[in-house]
């Protein structure tokens, strides 16, 4: 069969199947072989690989990661394409489809099963009506991933790489920068796609750590913090965490940043990692 990345053979895919584009699933699909070789190259999959494509719509960058990997698990919600994707991956025997939202798929148990626990690569054309809690569920649980690469809506992927004092500089930076190094591989423009998106896409991959770059004594407090300090982004840290409905007193707020040298005045965007890490171990002993 002629890959799907060649846009008639996508066109006809559609006629034979009478398929119509569900928007509630987030499905725009790649008609482009330079960017599918472009993501198989930026994830890195070899022949060693066990891949978990995350909704592989027609089969498209499933057709490429066959190729490329030694065993593919693709998730994909939308029952009405498993009979497309049976058609279109007929020709590859290291593929399993599973139909199931991949938010409620045990994906440490199927890597358990599928690859003895050792770590895989995800690969995806992520839905973005989803993407934030697909990548924060797979990192927070630390399910044993190598990588992750994954087209997203472009300002979620300048903001998961955002650095202090950034306008894109937020919670979801400092998330995904706790558990991952992130690097934009590509920028992708709508005509890449059928039907055609109204964003712009990236393609970023995230390379996860062994440990944390920083050390805290209670992560979920951090979060917390973090979530209180950038809720209201016009206001000063110091106002954001007295009025962020934490477990602390304002003068146990005040004296923890006086000890830390941060003015009064200072917002929550200019603060890195490293400084809300220390600012949760001083709340913490307060
Ligand atoms: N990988 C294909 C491609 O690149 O052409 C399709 C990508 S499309 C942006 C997103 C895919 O994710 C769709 O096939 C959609 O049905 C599927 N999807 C949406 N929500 C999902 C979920 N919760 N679990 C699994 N798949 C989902």
């Amino acid at each position: 069969m002629e890959k799907l990345s060649n846009p008639q053979v996508t066109i006809a895919t559609i006629k034979k199947y009478d398929f119509s584009f569900q928007k509630k699933f987030g499905q725009n699909f790649l008609i482009d072989e330079h960017v599918l070789n472009k993501i198989i190259a930026a994830a890195g999959v070899t022949k060693d690989d066990m891949v978990l494509e995350i909704g592989p719509g027609f089969g498209t960058m499933t057709q490429y990661l066959c190729e490329n990997a030694r065993e593919v698990v693709a998730v994909e919600i939308d029952k009405e394409l498993i009979p497309v994707l049976n058609d279109t991956l007929s020709e590859y025997d290291n593929v399993t489809v599973i139909n199931d939202d991949i938010l409620k798929v045990d994906i440490d148990g199927l890597i358990n099963e599928r690859n003895g626990g050792k770590p895989v690569k995800v690969v995806a054309n992520l839905p973005y009506y989803i993407t934030t809690p697909i990548i924060m569920g797979l990192l927070e649980k630390h399910v044993p991933v190598d990588n992750i690469t994954v087209m997203v809506q472009k300002e979620v992927a300048l903001r998961m790489q955002a650095k202090p004092g950034t306008k894109d500089y937020g919670a979801l930076s400092l998330a995904v920068q706790y558990y991952a190094k992130p690097y934009i591989a590509a920028n992708v423009p709508p005509n890449c796609f059928i039907p055609r998106p109204n964003v712009g896409s990236s393609v970023i991959r995230l390379n996860l750590f062994d440990k944390p770059p920083v050390e805290v004594g209670d992560e979920k407090l951090m979060f917390s913090i973090i979530r209180a300090s950038f809720n209201q982004r016009r206001k000063t840290l110091q106002n954001s965490l007295v009025n962020g409905g934490l477990p602390f007193t304002k003068e146990q707020i005040c004296e923890a940043l006086s000890e830390m040298g941060i003015a009064a005045t200072i917002r929550g965007e200019a603060l890195s990692l490293e400084q809300f890490a220390k600012l949760t171990d001083l709340l913490k002993n307060a």
